[in-house]
């Protein structure tokens, strides 16, 4: 693989790693095939994200118009637009492997060899079924490889995947296995804790459902780190 390639060439005390280079090639032929990867059409980033706003715009305003709003209306005048923007630049733009935050490596000079956890990373995402909002807390866990990575990339990776239209199955695997990547460790752990508007705001409109979902790699599949890993959590009754 690419990226071992380049980590094995730089031997020095910080390694830049360039995940969106290594998301771009898995995004080949085989992506539609494998459900932890996000379905990606083969143009998907033919159009710039200003021909990707002003394309979107028209198609907005006519679901507007077509429910019957007044978009010479002062309020709604300007939703067609400020919508095709949020979707591109804000939303959605993790679909682009451009946007993968930069993953600064660092030697484990303490040899810190037990189990870090970060806990309750605040996220927001959209249901691809949807497009509406599920949100919650993730509480990611690796033992260092040698590795480390500054705390705030944990969060940056849980942001990235999380602008996305997506299921809480796949985001949590997208996470946990670009952490592998970036760690090259199979010792990653990540459990996901969100409210789903879908399910709380129409359908059944159930206000006090939580959805878990769990990653558990290498180490973390033995009985005694899971546990060492859920003990830190220890997830609260709402
Ligand atoms: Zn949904």
């Amino acid at each position: 693989m690419k990226q071992k390639e380049t980590l094995s060439t730089t031997p020095l005390k910080e390694e830049k790693i360039s995940l969106s280079n290594l998301l771009i090639e898995e995004m080949g032929d085989q992506h539609k095939a494998s459900s932890v990867d996000t379905p990606m059409r083969a143009d998907a980033f033919e159009k710039t994200d200003d021909e990707k706003i002003a394309a979107i715009e028209p198609h907005f305003r006519a679901i507007m118009e077509i429910l019957g709003m007044d978009l010479n209306d002062d309020s709604l005048r300007g939703t067609p637009l400020r919508v095709a923007k949020m979707y591109v630049k804000e939303l959605f733009q993790g679909l682009n492997p451009a946007n993968m935050p930069s993953m600064t490596l660092f030697e484990n000079k303490f040899q810190y060899n037990e189990m870090l956890v970060e806990k309750n990373i605040n996220f927001y995402t959209n249901c691809e079924h949807h497009f509406v909002p599920f949100f919650g807390n993730a509480h990611v866990a690796y033992i260092s490889s040698g590795k480390v990575i500054g705390l705030s990339k944990l969060n940056r990776l849980v942001e990235y995947f999380s602008k996305r239209p997506q299921v809480q199955e796949r985001l949590t695997m997208q996470i946990g296995k670009a952490l592998q990547t970036v760690l090259q460790t199979q010792d990653v752990a990540i459990m996901m804790d969100a409210k789903h508007l879908c399910v709380s705001s129409r359908g059944v409109k159930d206000d006090s459902s939580t959805t878990i979902t769990t990653f558990f790699g290498g180490k973390f599949q033995e009985e005694k780190t899971k546990m060492e890993f859920l003990k830190y959590i220890e997830i609260k009754e709402n």
